[in-house]
């Protein structure tokens, strides 16, 4: 199977024109998922002995399995943080994995490395960091934001005092799931400020004044959010530095989803105190436009992280030597092999341009806007909170939480769109509403007044 023959180059030939005919298309189905079992009765055995030959594996896969999937670039998923990786970037993720690159290390990557740290230095400059300030690659935002509070917290152990301590953070409930998962891992507690709504200076100062003695020893860590998932608010990132500094508080900012906003000259300001993170946690397979998986973490002083993540062993003795001089993404993440998964966003940039990916997520902010002025005029809805970056959550007026779910399915079943709903916090109340979250510039204006009106 290591062998180059006739098989090999007809199995190329069809993967290549399944690559070509799906990146062209603009109409791909919205696809839904199957029961396991339904999807063995269609397939069959699959792995076998003998094998069943590229020919068949592949039919199968165009004819059912494909089909069970739910293609995130299609302009009417607005549900969760749904993606649009640009075909460029696409293109290249195959280019990537035919290198067979190993992007741990600079003696074994350096080509590949050096593009991705070309498109970091990129984002870093969005963020606004200070000189010295640098990040990696990861497999997504919740080993970004892993990464980040381990590093955080080996740094607050270096002091003998909290060695033996259990760390706390504390966040808001606006932010991600992730966060919360995270910090199960690394063995924190977490303390969430009960407010959806942006998490102010001032309500981490109060916090933090309410802490017991002991509580207060083991804080080490805030979390805010520069765009929530749920609803795309910025917390005051600027008031919770103050107080992060003040307190000598690790300030870490999830801005995964978010993020790529930092280009947009139209909301730009909302993120102004995000130069003064520790950390900062960004998803280009969000709002960059890259396929997945692709995540990235960034330090003020990526000394720290390294000091947390470098791995010791014997094999890797070779890594630290001369010839190997560079940058070693495996030193500032919890990951060691490792796909240059930021090459392809790389490619994308270098084809594209900057101006291009401003142009693109600007759109998404417009796109939510536009969806508040239907949802204005249409006697059906009302938006629950104004659009903020590219989420927009709306009610349909005397709708219950069942008709939502019934909702979704039907338009789901029909092929048509996936728009899922999602609970606001009002009150003490969790109401359940409609949420439309746009990542993909082809979306239309059609696309939302259909998906409006299909609540009537
Ligand atoms: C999506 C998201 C995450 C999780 O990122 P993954 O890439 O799914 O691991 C974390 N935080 C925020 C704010 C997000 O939107």
């Amino acid at each position: 199977m290591h062998k180059i023959d006739f098989d090999l180059v007809e199995m190329t030939m069809d993967v290549m024109k399944y690559t070509i005919d799906r990146i062209s298309h603009t109409k791909q189905k919205v696809g839904k998922p199957q029961k396991a079992v339904v999807l063995k009765e269609l397939v069959g055995e699959t792995i076998t002995k003998e094998g069943i030959g590229g020919e068949k594996a592949f039919k199968l896969w165009k004819k059912h399995l494909a089909k069970a999937n739910v293609p995130v670039d299609h302009p009417r998923n607005l549900a969760f943080v749904p993606a649009a990786p640009t075909r460029a970037a696409v293109m290249f993720d195959l280019v990537t994995s035919v290198s067979s690159i190993h992007g741990a290390y600079w003696m074994e990557g350096a080509g590949g490395i050096f593009c991705e740290n070309e498109a970091m230095k990129w984002m870093v400059s969005l963020t606004g960091m200070t000189e010295g300030a640098f990040g990696v690659f990861t497999s997504g935002g919740t080993a970004a934001n892993l990464s980040a509070i381990v590093t955080a917290r080996e740094r607050w152990r270096e002091d003998d005092t909290y060695k033996r301590e259990k760390g706390l953070i504390i966040t808001s409930i606006g932010a991600h799931s992730s966060v919360k998962a995270m910090a199960k891992v690394a063995d924190v507690d977490i303390l969430l400020v009960d407010s959806e709504e942006e998490l102010k200076g001032e309500d981490l100062r109060n916090t933090i004044e309410n802490l017991t003695f002991h509580q207060r020893k083991r804080l080490f860590a805030v979390v805010a959010t520069g765009g929530t998932t749920n609803a795309g608010i910025i917390d005051d990132l600027d008031g919770i530095a103050e107080v992060c500094e003040k307190e000598k508080l690790w300030f870490h900012v999830d801005a995964a989803y978010g993020g790529g906003a930092l280009i947009a000259d139209s909301v730009r300001h909302l993120f102004n105190g995000i130069e003064r993170a520790d950390s900062i946690t960004i998803d280009p397979h969000k709002w960059m436009f890259s396929p997945y998986d692709c995540g990235a973490v960034i330090y003020k002083n990526p000394d720290y992280a390294k000091n947390a993540h470098s791995q010791e062993g014997s094999y890797l003795d070779i890594f630290k030597d001369e010839g190997a001089h560079g940058f070693n993404p495996a030193d500032y993440q919890i990951q060691l092999t490792r796909r240059v998964r930021g090459l392809p966003l790389w490619f994308s940039l270098a084809t594209h341009g900057t101006d291009r990916y401003k142009a693109s997520v600007e759109r998404g902010i417009e796109l939510a806007q536009i969806a508040g002025k239907i949802i204005e005029e249409n006697p059906n809805v009302e938006l629950v909170r104004e659009p903020s970056l590219s989420c927009v959550l709306y009610r349909r007026i005397g709708w219950q939480p069942e008709d939502y779910t019934h909702w979704t399915y039907e338009n789901h079943n029909k092929g048509f769109a996936l728009v899922t709903p999602t609970k606001w916090k009002n009150g003490d109340m969790f109401e359940t509403v409609s949420r439309f979250c746009f990542i993909n510039p082809d979306t239309t204006e059609e696309d939302i007044r259909l998906i409006i009106e299909s609540m009537a």
